[in-house]
């Protein structure tokens, strides 16, 4: 006998025949023994329809009217559920979520829910009935209770946020797919389902897995330890388990997070290697990471930059007590790369800085939000902190800074994002919260890499010789923010060059590639009071992730990942990581194969044909 949240997209609920099957479902639930809060979107392209109303009327609705109008679309079919079910024998009432009490900001089209008050919910639930609850929207917590709206596809996180305000047992999201795959299966045909995935892989995938669950509602599953599953409506299957392990306790109020990052994370026990011009072909990464792993090296973060002429820099660090022996590795293999061909007029060298330390800011709540990253940096540069590498990933951006700077650069940071720094590095999972023996646990250890993602829809920008001084990346991506422009991936690079008596370095970064003119031009207005040079575009591009929290402390998976490649002929041209993520740039026409012969190097293809809607 558990509670649970069952929430039912758009095409569950798509038709009346749809309807009654779900109110069999959740019937049959009850049934079991079980006490059951429903969660439903609005019937199939409802919400669509809507948008494309207002449209017609205005190019510029108002939010307000907007919100108005969308949770019309909700409040049509929880009224017909509960109807099935009552037409079932089975007793149940729908509630819109002001009539719940599911207070958010007053910020319209984007509300993030503060509380859910449950008295109501469970004097009904106490009745024997089912609940069925509006997703997608709330109330203001402001005088007028305004209606709102959590932001498209938002009723994932509602489900997410009601069984974390019940203390449900577990949360079952039913959609159409059967769970969540290894990869695209329409780019990989035999990319496989999961059994399971940890919440933290999850966000890292959250270009790969957006469309079956909405990022924030894994960000409170995970932050509360709500054990969440992905099913289909149209199967017994069970689906895909994602698993959080088992949090701090924390406060209900303000449920999801306000603010955009939750840990200040750090490591001094850090050196770096440096490998300079090394030639641009394909091969190079594999061989460099092939041999720091047959060492038995573990790297932490690899960067690689855009290529200038026909060579490249490739930058990565390893633990200090480590740094001899990477240091050696790298300088045997310079001749090797370079396979005796002059590379520039200065040659391949190999450059080790000890005193460095590693600052990341990490948390879900940067994603799709311009300007987090650009925060980090303006904070380091009012701090007098010169950043020499950066990397980013979906929820993390990681700074490679002097060692003697890392104490000044927590205290800012924690200052700045309001948090209290975390852990060192990133933890591995432990046991879930769960307390039901029914459901998974994490088996140990967990794969290297749960699933490969490829995205197509970003641009490069790279800013040729910028000035190497405190200040700059935060100027760029302030600037970009101020434009909404949403940044992906940054890298900096570690070459330095001197143009007229000034420390130049370049820094890249990809944007989605509607954005990459207007991030053109905004940079553009501002190259000479930036003082850098250039601006390359490359729409053709196409990046390519592996994601695992096994990886963590795992030497060898970078060079598996780099050699699939390799063994393609695939040229990789910019590399980024955080400690769960490896992520490469490749040639847009390369990226459907890179993320084949990947999917396949880890293992994760499998014979077993998963039917997914077109
Ligand atoms: N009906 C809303 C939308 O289409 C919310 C949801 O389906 O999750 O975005
Ligand atoms: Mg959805």
């Amino acid at each position: 006998m558990a509670l649970i949240v069952q929430k039912y997209g758009g095409t569950s609920v798509g038709t009346v025949d749809r309807i009654q099957a779900v109110a069999q479902r959740v019937r049959r639930t009850v049934e079991a023994g079980n006490t059951v809060v429903v969660v439903v979107s609005a019937m199939g392209k409802t919400t669509d329809g809507l948008v494309k109303l207002a449209n017609e009327i205005s190019t510029n609705p108002s939010r307000r009217e907007m919100d108005m109008l969308l949770s019309t679309g909700e409040q049509v079919s929880i009224a017909l559920l509960s109807m099935a079910l009552q037409e079932s024998g089975q007793p149940a009432i729908s509630l819109t979520g002001a009539q719940v009490g599911i207070v958010t900001e007053a910020e319209h089209t984007r509300a993030r829910i503060l509380r859910i008050e449950t008295d109501r919910l469970k004097r009904h639930l106490n009745q024997g009935e089912v609940v069925v609850v509006a997703g997608f929207q709330g109330i203001s917590s402001t005088n007028d209770l305004e209606i709102t709206t959590l932001g498209r596809g938002g009723s994932d996180t509602s489900a997410v946020a009601l069984a974390t305000a019940l203390k449900a047992d577990f949360c079952e999201i039913y959609t159409d797919v059967p769970g969540i795959l290894t990869t695209d299966p329409r780019l990989v045909p035999d990319a496989q389902l999961m059994t399971e995935i940890t919440s933290d892989e999850m966000l890292e995938l959250a270009s790969l897995g957006a469309k079956v669950l909405h990022p924030r509602a894994v960000e409170i599953a995970r932050n509360f330890g709500v054990p969440l599953v992905v099913r289909s409506s149209w199967s017994d299957e069970p689906g895909t388990w994602v698993i959080s392990s088992t949090p701090q306790p924390r406060s209900l109020e303000g449920l999801e997070l306000t603010r955009a990052v939750d840990g200040v994370e750090f490591d001094t026990d850090q050196a770096k290697v440096s490998l300079l011009r090394v030639p641009d072909r394909p091969g190079v990464a594999a061989r460099l990471f092939g041999e720091i792993a047959s060492q038995d090296l573990d790297v932490d973060l690899i960067i690689q930059s855009i290529h200038e002429g026909n060579s490249n820099d490739i930058a990565f660090t390893v633990t200090k007590d480590s740094l001899n022996r990477a240091e050696a590795v790298a300088s045997a293999i310079i001749p090797a790369l370079c396979g005796g061909m002059p590379v520039s007029p200065d040659g391949a060298e190999v450059m080790v800085e000890q005193k460095i330390a590693k600052v990341a800011i990490a948390g879900a709540g940067m994603i799709g939000r311009p300007g987090v990253a650009a925060q980090m940096f303006a904070t380091l540069a009012e701090a007098g902190i010169n950043i020499q590498m950066i990397s980013t990933s979906e929820v993390k951006v990681s700074c490679v800074i002097a060692q003697d700077d890392c104490d000044r650069a927590i205290a800012a940071l924690c200052e700045v994002f309001d948090v209290e720094q975390s852990a060192l590095h990133t933890q591995l999972p432990e046991a879930t919260a769960n307390h039901n023996s029914d459901l998974p646990h994490i088996p140990t250890p967990p794969p290297l890499v749960r699933g490969v993602a490829l995205d197509l829809k970003q641009a490069r920008l790279a800013i040729r010789h910028i000035p190497d001084r405190p200040g700059m990346a935060a100027q760029v991506f302030q600037l970009l923010a101020s434009h909404n422009i949403s940044v992906d991936m940054i890298i900096q690079s570690q070459r330095c060059r001197v143009l007229n008596g000034v420390t130049t370095r370049d820094i890249a970064f990809t944007v989605a590639q509607m954005d990459a003119e207007a991030a053109r031009a905004a940079l553009e207005a501002v190259a000479l009071d930036l003082g850098f040079s250039e601006i390359v575009v490359d729409s053709a591009i196409a990046k390519v992730s592996i994601v695992g929290s096994g990886m963590v402390h795992q030497p060898g998976v970078a060079a598996r990942m780099f050699e699939a490649l390799a063994n393609q002929q695939i040229n990789i041209q910019m590399i980024a990581t955080s400690e769960i993520k490896i992520s490469c740039l490749v040639a847009e026409e390369d990226g459907v194969r890179a993320l084949q012969t990947i999917h396949t190097a880890f293992g994760l293809s499998g014979s077993h044909k998963v039917q997914v809607p077109a």
